[in-house]
C-alpha cells in the first residue's frame, strides 16, 4: 500500500480543534498520523504532496440526496426514458460530485444508486462512495406511493417499467418487515421510510402522518436486527415524533418540527438533515424544470417556516447533518455544497459549525461515524483541500475549481495545481 504526506496545510480535522498547520500521512486507506508540521515524522517512502499552507479539511458528505440520473422535475418523464440512460447520466453525476469534493453520499432512495454503489465500489468508475437505501418503504397513499401514477408502475416488486424511484408499498407490521427484509435482500445498506406526506405527492400534505407507530418500530427493529439503520422522510409534526419514539437514526426535512417535537428527537439521539438545498431549488427553478403545481404552491407554503422551525429545534441542540435532496433533475449534482451555505444562512450556523454539519455529522448520518468525516489516525483517509478559507465564507465550497484535491479512501482522485 501506498503512502502519501500532506505537508503543510492549514488544517481543519472536524474534531472540534482549532485549525492548525499540519501534516497528514496516508497508509492505504486510512490516515496514519496527523499534527502539527513539527510534531509529525514523514515517512521516508512516502510520496509528498506540499500544500503550501492551503486548507485541508475532511472530504464533503451529501447525506441525503437521490442519484436518479433525472433531469427534469416532470415524473412522467421517468416513464418515458430507458432506465440505462438514467444510469449513464447518474454516473456523470458521480464524477461531478467527486469533483466539487464529496466524497460519500447517502441515496435515500433510487435504483440507480443502489447498483451505481457497486461499480464505484468495484473501481469501474469514479466517484463518491455511495451508501444507498435502493427501493424506499412507503404506506399506500404514502409519499413513496406515486399515487397519481398507475397503481402497477410503483412497487418495485410488481413494476411494468422500471424507473430510478421505486417504492415497496406495505401496510401493517407484517408487511412492513417483510418490505424491510426484502429491500436488504436487494442489497440496502440501510432502510428509507416514508413517515410523512410531502411537497412533491400530490394528494398529501406535509403534517400528513404515514406509517403507524407501531409500522415504523417493526422496520427499525429489522433494520436493526441485520445492523442496518432507518432514515426517514418526515415533515409535519406527528411523523417526526413517531420516528424519533420508533428509534430511526435520521430524520429528513424536519419542517414542521416545533419544541415537543424537537425534545422527542433530542432524546432519541436522531439526527436531523433538514435539506434546504430543495426548498432554494425547487422555488427557484421549479416552475421551469416541470415541477407541478400542486408541489410548488406547497414549497411556498413552507419554506420560511421550515428555516425557522430547524433554525429553534439547532438552538435546543438538535444535530443537524448537511443533506441536499437533489436527484440531479431538481438540483444538479455536483452543486451539492449549497447546502453548507444553507446551514450558515437559514440555520445561523458559524462556518466552522457548517462544516462540521458536512463532514462529522454526516458522516454519523451516512452510518461511518468513527470512520469517515474527521481528521484522525484511523480515520478512512477522505480529504480535500481548498483554495481560500471556508472558514471566511464558506462559499468557496460552492466553486469545484476552488476544490483542488480529492483524496478518496488514500486514492488521489482529482489533484490540480495551486495558482
Ligand atoms: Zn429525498
Amino acid at each position: 500500500m501506498s503512502k502519501l504526506t500532506l505537508y503543510n496545510a492549514l488544517i481543519f480535522d472536524a474534531t472540534g480543534r482549532a485549525p492548525f498547520r499540519g501534516t497528514v500521512v496516508v497508509d492505504g486507506g486510512t490516515i496514519a498520523d496527523v499534527g502539527t508540521v513539527g510534531e509529525v515524522k514523514v515517512p521516508e517512502d512516502a510520496k509528498v504532496i506540499d500544500l503550501r499552507g492551503s486548507f485541508l479539511m475532511p472530504g464533503l458528505i451529501d447525506a441525503h440526496m437521490h442519484l436518479t440520473g433525472s433531469r427534469s422535475g416532470k415524473i412522467e418523464e421517468d416513464l418515458l426514458t430507458p432506465i440505462g440512460v438514467f444510469f449513464a447520466r447518474a454516473v456523470k453525476d458521480l464524477e461531478a460530485l467527486i469533483n466539487a469534493g464529496f466524497t460519500t453520499v447517502v441515496d435515500a432512495g433510487s435504483i440507480v444508486g443502489l447498483h451505481l454503489r457497486d461499480a464505484v465500489k468495484e473501481g469501474t468508475i469514479a466517484g463518491p462512495r455511495v451508501v444507498a437505501a435502493g427501493p424506499v418503504l412507503s404506506q399506500t397513499f404514502g409519499h413513496g406511493d406515486i399515487h397519481y401514477m398507475p397503481v402497477e408502475y410503483v412497487d418495485y416488486r410488481t413494476t411494468r417499467k422500471l424507473t430510478p424511484f421505486v417504492s415497496l408499498i406495505c401496510d401493517g407490521t407484517e408487511e412492513c418487515r417483510k418490505a424491510a427484509r426484502y429491500a436488504m435482500r436487494e442489497g440496502a445498506d440501510f432502510i428509507k421510510v416514508m413517515a410523512s406526506g410531502g411537497v412533491l405527492s400530490q394528494r398529501d400534505r406535509p403534517e400528513y402522518r404515514q406509517f403507524t407507530l407501531d409500522e415504523l418500530s417493526a422496520i427499525v427493529d429489522e433494520a436493526r436486527a441485520a445492523g442496518r439503520w432507518v432514515h426517514a422522510h418526515a415533515e409535519g409534526k406527528t411523523g417526526i415524533v413517531n420516528a424519533a419514539r420508533a428509534g430511526v437514526k435520521v430524520i429528513a426535512h424536519c419542517d414542521l418540527i416545533d419544541e415537543e417535537a424537537a425534545q422527542e428527537v433530542l432524546k432519541s439521539g436522531a439526527l436531523c438533515v433538514p435539506t434546504f438545498a430543495i426548498d432554494e431549488v425547487l422555488l427557484r427553478e421549479g416552475q421551469r424544470l416541470g415541477v407541478p403545481e400542486w408541489g410548488m404552491k406547497k414549497i411556498a407554503e413552507l419554506a420560511e417556516i421550515h428555516a425557522e422551525n430547524v433554525r429553534s429545534a439547532y438552538r435546543m441542540g438538535v444535530k443537524i447533518a448537511t443533506g441536499t435532496d437533489f436527484s440531479g433533475g431538481v438540483g444538479r449534482h455536483g452543486e451539492n455544497a449549497l447546502e453548507i451555505k444553507m446551514m450558515v444562512d437559514k440555520v445561523g450556523m458559524s462556518p466552522a459549525e457548517a462544516l462540521m454539519s458536512a463532514t462529522r455529522l454526516a458522516a454519523e448520518a451516512a452510518g461511518l461515524e468513527g470512520k469517515a468525516g474527521v481528521i484522525a489516525k484511523g480515520y478512512l483517509a477522505d480529504v480535500i483541500a481548498v483554495d481560500g478559507n471556508p472558514l471566511d465564507d464558506v462559499s468557496v465550497l460552492l466553486d469545484p475549481k476552488r476544490v483542488t484535491i480529492v483524496i478518496k479512501e488514500g486514492q488521489v482522485i482529482k489533484s490540480q495545481s495551486q495558482p
